[in-house]
C-alpha cells in the first residue's frame, strides 16, 4: 500500500520555542563542570584541588553516597550532604527484547518520564540517550513527535540516565548515541555540557568518537558546534533525496532546507578533516525507498564524506506509513555501494518491543488509563 501524503499546513515552520529545562546548576552533582566542582569546594571552606577527586567518585565510579568518599575532607562531605543532591531517575517500566536490547522509563524528579534504550552489541552496549521530554521539530514519521515538547532535559538529567543505565547492567556501556526522545541541538546548552561531562577524561570519559549527536537539521545549530568546537561524532536524519519529499516528511525542512544542511554539512566535514558524517536514512515504503532516490540521494552527498545507515521504517500503531520490501532496501543499498558509499541496512533493534523513540512512554500511558 502507498502512502498517501496528507498536505500540511502552509505555515513554514518557525524555531520550535525553546522550553526551559528543569535545572538547578548548585543543587545537582550531576550537572557540573569544573567550574561548579570548584565552587562547591569553596563553599565549604576546602581547596578547590579536591574538585577533581570528587568527580572521580561520582562520574567516574558512580559512588552517590557522600560518607563513603573516603579522600575527601569531612568538612566538604558535610556540605554536600547539607547541600548538594544527586538526580537519581527512577525505572518505571522495563521492556526487554528477544535480541537483548532494555527499555528503560525513567522519572524525573518533577514526575515526568523519558526513555531510555541499552543496545547490545559485539562486546559492547550503547545507550539511546533523550535530551528532551516530547519533541517540537514534528517529523512524520516519529511517535514522539504526536506528543510535542513538553521541555528540555537538563544535563543533570541526562547524566542520570547514563547512571542509571550503570545501575542496570553489569556490562559497561560503550557508546553514547542521542537519538532518544528529543532534538539535541534544539536543547543545545545543556546538550553540550552533557557531552563535555562524559567526555572528560577525569569523569566519565566517553571517547568523543563514541558519542554522537543526531539531529534532524538544525543548520545553524551545526555551525555553532564548529564554532565551539563540540567534540563529538555527528548524524543527520536526512531520510530523502530532495526537498519536497523532506519538507512532506520534515517540517524542519520547510526552515532550513536540504541545500542549507548539505552545505553544512560540507563545511563541517572540511573542517574536521577526517571525520565523517552519519546520513541516516529511514525508509518509507513508496515515499523514499526507490533506486531513483537512491541516485539522487548519491548526488546529494557529492563531497561530504558520510556513511549512509538505512533504517527500514519500523512501524508503530496508528502509523500511515509500511515499512518497506526487503526487495527495494537491498536495491538501494546496493545503488549506494555501487557509487562507493559505505552503506548499512540497520534494523531497529527491540522490534519486538516496539523500540523505537517514544514507544514505551506511550504504551505504560495508555495503560495507566485503562487501568485509572
Ligand atoms: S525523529 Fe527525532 S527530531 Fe524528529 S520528531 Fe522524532 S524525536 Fe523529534
Amino acid at each position: 500500500m502507498r502512502a498517501v501524503f496528507i498536505p500540511l499546513p502552509s505555515m513554514i515552520i518557525s524555531e520550535p520555542p525553546a522550553a526551559e529545562p528543569l535545572t538547578d546548576t548548585f543543587r545537582y552533582i550531576n550537572g557540573m563542570d569544573d567550574v561548579a566542582l570548584q565552587q562547591v569546594c569553596r563553599d565549604a571552606g576546602a581547596k578547590i584541588s579536591h574538585a577533581d577527586t570528587l568527580k572521580a567518585y561520582v562520574f567516574r565510579h558512580g559512588v552517590t553516597d557522600w560518607q563513603s568518599m573516603h579522600e575527601l575532607p569531612q568538612t566538604l562531605k558535610s556540605h554536600l550532604q547539607a547541600h548538594i543532591s544527586v538526580l537519581t531517575a527512577e525505572v518505571t517500566a522495563l521492556q526487554q527484547s528477544d535480541d537483548g536490547t532494555h527499555k528503560l522509563l525513567l522519572k524525573m524528579p518533577d514526575g515526568k518520564e523519558v526513555e531510555s534504550v541499552l543496545i547490545p552489541g559485539a562486546g559492547r552496549l550503547t545507550q539511546c540517550i533523550s535530551t528532551q521530554i516530547g519533541c517540537a521539530i514534528g517529523c512524520e514519521f516519529c511517535l514522539t513527535a504526536t506528543a510535542g515538547l513538553t521541555r528540555n532535559l537538563s544535563c543533570a538529567e541526562m547524566i542520570s540516565e547514563v547512571m542509571a543505565a550503570r545501575q542496570f547492567t553489569r556490562s559497561p556501556v560503550r557508546n553514547i548515541v542521542l537519538m532518544g526522545m528529543g532534538e539535541p541541538l534544539h536543547n543545545y546548552d545543556e546538550v553540550a555540557k552533557f557531552i563535555r561531562l562524559v567526555t572528560d577524561p577525569k569523569g566519565m570519559a566517553f571517547s568523543p568518537r563514541r558519542v554522537t549527536l543526531s539531529t534532524a537539521g538544525l543548520v545553524p545549530q551545526i555551525y555553532r558546534m564548529m564554532e565551539d568546537g563540540l567534540d563529538c561524532s555527528l548524524a543527520v536524519s536526512l531520510n530523502a533525496s530532495n526537498d519536497e519529499t523532506r519538507s512532506r516528511i520534515m517540517p524542519i525542512n520547510r526552515k532550513y532546507s536540504m541545500h542549507a544542511l548539505l552545505e553544512a554539512l560540507r563545511a563541517y566535514v572540511d573542517k574536521h578533516g577526517r571525520k565523517r558524517v552519519l546520513i541516516e536514512y529511514v525508509m518509507l515504503a513508496g515515499v523514499n525507498d526507490q533506486t531513483h532516490h537512491a541516485k539522487e540521494l548519491i548526488q546529494a552527498l557529492d563531497g561530504i564524506a558520510s556513511t549512509v545507515n538505512l533504517l527500514p521504517f519500523n512501524a508503530f500503531p496508528g502509523s500511515p506509513w509500511q515499512r518497506p520490501s526487503d526487495a527495494c532496501v537491498t536495491a538501494f543499498r546496493t545503488e549506494l555501494s555501487k557509487a562507493g558509499f559505505v552503506a548499512v541496512v540497520r534494523e531497529s533493534r527491540g522490534r519486538d518491543i516496539s523500540a523505537a523513540c517514544g514507544q514505551l512512554k506511550t504504551e505504560v500511558i495508555h495503560r495507566r488509563k485503562i487501568t485509572g
